[in-house]
């Protein structure tokens, strides 16, 4: 049986979630009209929908996997598991208000109209909080709510914050903090065959982004400084040179640890060094 994989058709995921398919080497041709593509190395059919029927689409059984954001699937109020973040989409969910609001506190917001795109989550959040308010839902132009007088505060999603500074708005808190996620129904990462496929594979690109391969030349005797540096896997792998006494070392490094790692591996006596990305890595 094919397998589909629901993903955004437009919108900030859906580039994001393109690249990091083709990087784990799923293969099939994007056309403007297609609603399903059929990818050409797999039993996989990738579905093309709005990011906010994702959630839907896969809890309906029409497709078997699917990404989406954390934020959008807490709205859509689907009971799916999140299999893997993907490490991109990240934005929060934050409660404002206007610059010269006295409010200055999650309880501050009692009572008050609260304008959002995201009114399921917004509603449990302050039940859960014990905070009495009333939601606005809206579909677009959130921040510009209070300016209209139909919300005394928003509940929107931010990501650098600037959209909010230049509407006049003021975080007062985070009520959710999201990223792209990949979904399925309940149990959908024990199943075998293409499901376990694709989800090792989007798994293995989501590892390999947080690595990179590094490559360097170094005497012999500075092999076991380097190692403690870089001990990869198991082992960093050591090759001899031509050169008596050389020898190239081979690691597998976390790409936030790198900017520290370089200065000490060339104090150590490291040249040469080459870093390379990683496509994917399955540990
Ligand atoms: P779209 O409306 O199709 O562009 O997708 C919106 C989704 O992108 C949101 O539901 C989030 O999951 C994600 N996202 C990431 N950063 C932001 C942001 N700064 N503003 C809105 N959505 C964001």
């Amino acid at each position: 049986m094919t397998i589909r994989l629901a993903v955004p058709n437009k919108g900030r995921l859906q580039q994001p979630t393109a690249t990091m398919l083709k990087q784990g080497g799923f293969s099939y041709e994007k056309t403007d009209r297609a609603l399903a593509v059929p990818v050409r190395n797999m039993d996989l059919e990738v579905l093309f929908v709005r990011t906010d029927d994702v959630a839907e689409f896969v809890a309906d059984g029409v497709a078997d996997l699917g990404i989406t954001g954390i934020d959008l699937l807490t709205e859509s109020g689907m009971d799916l598991d999140i299999i893997e973040k993907l490490g991109f989409g990240h934005c929060r969910l934050t409660a404002a208000v206007p610059k010269i609001s006295d409010i200055t506190s999650l309880e501050g917001l009692r009572d008050t109209r609260i304008a959002t795109s995201h009114p399921v989550t917004t509603q449990r959040f302050f039940d859960e909080q014990g905070i009495a308010i009333t939601t606005v839902p809206l579909s677009g132009s959130v921040e510009v709510a209070p300016k209209l007088d139909i919300a005394d505060a928003i509940v929107d999603l931010v990501s650098s914050g600037s959209t909010m500074l230049i509407n006049g708005l003021r975080p007062i808190a985070d009520i959710l903090e999201s990223e792209a996620v990949l979904v399925g129904r309940a149990g959908t990462s024990a199943v075998n065959g293409t499901i376990a496929q694709v989800i090792l594979t989007v798994q293995s690109v989501v590892a390999a982004r947080r690595k990179r391969y590094v490559m360097m030349n170094a005497p012999a005797d500075a092999v076991a400084a380097i190692e403690e540096l870089i001990p990869g896997f198991a082992a960093p792998t050591v090759i001899p040179l031509a050169h008596d006494g050389m020898v190239a070392v081979h690691s597998v490094v976390d790409s936030a640890r790198l900017g520290r790692v370089l200065p000490e591996l060339k104090e150590a006596g490291a040249s040469g060094i080459l870093v390379l990305p990683i496509d994917q890595l399955i540990a």
